[in-house]
């Protein structure tokens, strides 16, 4: 699909959204298809019969026929504990999927009628669900990588590899196809560029057999210890680097991150949580080309993430 496709392909419209998940009723059965796709089963005993019942605020609960044991359609996901509703969750889902760019804490915010402080707890919660679901995927075949820097005034490269003060460093890597079209990308913050590092991020992300293509940076020749072929080009870095034919996606990929981020997020709100927000612009990107599928997809991300507590949400670690 061309980007001029991709861009102008039909969404999800809002009318089609209202009369899919419009009421609590409607957003509670995708939610438990997405969770039981072969029907409930009690998380306990293995048991597959159930009685209904609701708890004190009216939730609808399974209650186990076998041990007794009672669990929600949001026990054990993204959404446990929630007080709102399913349908706020679900038109999160919408404006986080359907826009043509990510939707800041504080639009939500506007958008939900819900306070910050909820509307950060869901944009971070789902953003941490896309997170957790593009992990389970190594990347393989010919694999372009940069190295990159996002915070402060602006998202994207300086040569070399050096650290640079209040920026997060982190690799970029876009996954082609053997005709050069790019299919997959993954930003990963690491804490530097160094050999350790870098071996350490291509043992993580790389299927053995990976075709490496990147600049000068030495320490990405480490990806040969995960069995990787490696293809330099020492560019001189600049506009020059910028234009090396073979890191074209990479280079292309970088810039409309930086574009995105400047368009969406004042810099303060990405500095901290710089993982996760590199993870939802990939997310994103990986699934461009079914446009409308996007927020069911987000939905089983939803309900295999497992709950994610504040305690946990608050912790911001780079990894390599
Ligand atoms: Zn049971």
């Amino acid at each position: 699909m061309s980007i001029n496709a991709i861009q102008f392909q039909r969404g999800l419209s809002l009318p089609q959204f209202q009369a899919l998940y419009g009421s609590e009723h409607q957003c509670e059965r995708a939610l438990v298809a997405a969770r039981w796709p072969h029907g409930w089963q009690c998380a306990h005993c293995g048991c597959k019969r159930f009685f209904h019942t609701r708890n004190g605020t009216g939730r609808l609960l399974w209650e186990c026929f076998i041990c007794g044991y009672q669990s929600s359609s949001i026990v054990g996901t993204v959404m446990e504990h929630t007080h709102l509703s399913l349908r706020l969750w679900f038109l999160a889902m919408y404006l986080l999927t359907q826009n043509k760019n990510a939707i800041s804490a504080l639009a939500l915010k506007r958008q939900l009628g819900v306070s910050y402080k909820t509307a950060w707890l869901m944009k971070h919660k789902l953003m941490q669900a896309m997170a957790q679901r593009d992990e389970r995927y190594l990347l393989q075949g010919r694999v372009e990588i940069d190295d990159a820097y996002l915070g402060g005034e602006r998202a994207g490269h300086i040569n070399g590899g050096r650290r640079a003060a209040n920026k997060t460093a982190f690799v970029a890597a876009v996954q082609t196809s053997a005709d050069g079209r790019p299919l997959y990308m993954r930003l990963t913050p690491v804490a530097d560029f160094t050999n350790e590092h870098m071996r350490q991020w291509a043992s993580r992300h790389l299927t053995a057999g990976c075709h490496v293509v990147s600049d000068g940076t030495r320490a990405f020749a480490q990806v040969q210890h995960a069995q990787a072929t490696h293809e330099r080009y020492v560019t001189g870095g600049g506009r020059q680097g910028a234009q090396t034919p073979q890191l074209r996606w990479v280079n292309t990929l970088r810039g409309n991150l930086k574009t995105s981020m400047a368009g969406t997020y004042h810099s303060f709100e990405h500095a901290r949580y710089a993982q996760r927000y590199l993870a939802e612009f990939c997310w994103r990107l990986n699934r461009r080309f079914d446009l409308p599928a996007m927020l069911p997809r987000l939905l089983k991300a939803l309900v295999t993430a497992g709950p994610l507590p504040l305690t946990l949400l608050r912790v911001s670690e780079v990894s390599s």
